[in-house]
C-alpha cells in the first residue's frame, strides 16, 4: 500500500525526520481562512511521482495566487488521478537536492540504503543520466544499520560537516522507519540541504507491504482506494482480490501470483493474448468467488476485445465447493455469450469437499465446460479467440 506525500511525511515527524510545515486542504474555500505571509509550495496529492512535470506542484508568494494554484490543481486528473486532497508547505530556499532511499532487492532479498548527490529527477532517469554518481549499500536486517555505517556511506557523497551529520542522520532514522513499519520502497526525493545549511525532506514516497497490513493498523487500505486509476481495480480491491488490466482477448480467473503469470504465459505460448487477470488471494470464500467471476464478466460485456474468459484455480485454502457456488453464481444470468472455460486442479493440501464430477456438471449447467487440466483449457479459451465465434 502506498502512502500519500502528506501520510509519509507524518510518519516523518514522528522519527524526528525533519520536513517543512504544511497543512492539508480538501476545499478551495479553506485557503480563504489561510494567512499566507511566506512563499508556499502547492502541491497534488495523488500516490504517482513525477507531479513536478506533469503540473501539480505550484509555487505562491501571497494568497490570491495560492487560491488561483488551489483552484487549477484540486478535483482535476493529473496523470489519470482525480486531486482530492492538496498540500501547502512553506517554501524551501534549496542549496542542494540529494536522493535518498531505502528498498528491497530482490535479488539479494535484503533492505538496500541507495542515495546520490544529485536529487529531484526520479531514480530510473538518475541512474542513466549519471550512474556514477550513485551509491548503494546493503543491510544485514539482523544486524540492522549504524549511525557509523550511514556517516561513512554518506561520505562517499562528498558530504563534511553539518550537512553530512544530518543527512547520514535522516538516512539512520529512515531505516528505522522502513522497519518498523514493514515498507518495501521508502525514499525522500529530494532530501534537500537548504541555503541556511539545514536539510529538510521535501518529498515522501512510502510504500508498505501488503502482506503486513494484518499488523501495520494504524494504516487503512481503504482510504487509498480512491486513488487507483482503474474502476476495475478499485471494486476488486474493496472486494478482496486483486484486478490487473492489460490488452488483450482472454479474461483470467485465477489464484496465487505465481500460478498467474504461469497461466499468462501459456496463453501467449498458444497464441492468444491475456486480456487481465483476477487473482483470488488464498482462503478467498464463495462471496469473494463470485465476485471475481462478476468483475470479469462485467469487464469482458465492456471489452469487445476479449473474445473468451477462462478461470484456473488450483485448490489449496479454498474448498472446491466454494469455488464452484461463488461462480457458478456469478455466471448464471449473465449477458455476455463469450464463452467460459475452466480447470480446477487440487493440491494435497486442498479440501474436496465435492466431487469433481459434479462440479463439471453444475458448471455445465451453466454453459461452461470445465477440462481436466490447465494446457487443454488455455488452448480451447485461445481457440475461441481464433475462430471469431464471438463478436
Ligand atoms: P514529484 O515531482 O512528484 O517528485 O514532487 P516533489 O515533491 O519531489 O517536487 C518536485 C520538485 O519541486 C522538487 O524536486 C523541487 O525542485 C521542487 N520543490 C518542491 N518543494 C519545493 C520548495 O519548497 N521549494 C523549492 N524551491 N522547490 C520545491
Ligand atoms: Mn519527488
Amino acid at each position: 500500500m502506498k502512502l500519500f506525500e502528506h501520510e509519509g511525511k507524518e510518519l516523518y515527524r514522528k522519527y524526528n525526520i525533519p520536513t517543512p510545515e504544511g497543512i492539508m486542504i480538501t476545499n478551495s474555500s479553506d485557503v480563504d481562512n489561510l494567512t499566507i505571509e511566506k512563499p508556499v509550495v502547492i502541491k497534488a496529492q495523488v500516490l504517482q511521482g513525477g507531479r513536478g512535470k506533469a503540473g501539480g506542484i505550484k509555487k505562491a508568494n501571497d494568497k490570491q495566487t495560492a487560491i488561483k494554484a488551489v483552484q487549477d490543481i484540486l478535483n482535476k486528473p493529473l496523470k489519470n488521478e482525480i486531486v482530492s486532497k492538496v498540500l501547502i508547505e512553506e517554501q524551501v530556499r534549496i542549496k542542494q537536492e540529494i536522493y535518498v532511499a531505502i528498498t528491497i532487492d530482490d535479488v539479494e532479498g535484503l533492505p538496500i540504503l541507495i542515495a546520490s548527490a544529485e536529487g529531484g529527477m526520479e531514480i530510473e532517469e538518475l541512474a542513466k543520466t549519471c550512474p556514477d554518481e550513485v551509491i548503494r549499500k546493503k543491510i544485514n536486517p539482523i544486524q540492522g544499520l549504524s549511525r557509523h555505517q550511514c556517516i561513512s556511506f554518506i561520505k562517499q557523497m562528498g558530504l563534511t560537516g553539518k550537512a553530512l551529520t544530518q543527512v547520514s542522520d535522516v538516512c539512520f532514522k529512515l531505516y528505522k522507519m522502513f522497519k518498523e513499519n514493514d515498507a518495501i520502497v521508502a525514499e525522500i526525493n529530494p532530501l534537500v540541504i537548504t541555503e541556511d545549511e539545514k536539510v529538510i525532506a521535501l518529498d515522501s514516497k512510502f510504500e508498505i507491504d501488503d502482506s503486513a497490513l494484518f499488523r501495520q493498523k494504524d494504516f487503512d487500505p481503504e482510504s487509498h482506494l480512491e486513488s487507483l486509476e482503474d474502476p476495475y481495480e478499485r471494486m476488486a480491491r474493496s472486494k478482496g482480490f486483486t484486478f490487473v488490466n492489460m490488452e488483450g482477448n482472454v479474461a483470467v480467473i485465477s489464484a496465487g501470483a505465481g500460478f498467474t503469470m504461469t497461466v499468462l504465459d501459456l496463453i501467449q505460448y498458444y497464441g492468444g493474448k491475456p486480456a487481465n487477470f483476477a487473482d483470488m488471494i488464498g482462503g478467498a470464500g464463495p462471496e469473494v468467488m463470485e465476485q471475481m467471476g462478476k468483475l470479469i464478466l462485467q469487464k469482458a460485456e465492456e471489452d469487445a476485445n476479449i473474445k473468451s474468459i477462462l478461470f484456473n484455480i488450483t485448490l489449496s485454502a479454498t474448498p472446491l465447493e466454494s469455488v464452484i457456488d461463488g461462480l457458478s453464481k456469478a455466471f448464471e444470468n449473465r449477458r455476455t455469450n463469450k464463452p467460459i472455460v475452466g480447470c480446477v486442479r487440487a493440491t494435497d493440501a486442498a479440501v474436496i469437499n465435492m466431487d469433481l464430477e459434479t462440479a463439471k456438471k453444475i458448471m455445465y449447467e451453466k454453459g461452461v465446460t470445465m477440462y481436466d487440466n490447465i494446457k487443454d483449457t488455455v488452448k480451447a479459451a485461445v481457440e475461441y479467440t481464433k475462430k471469431g465465434l464471438v463478436n
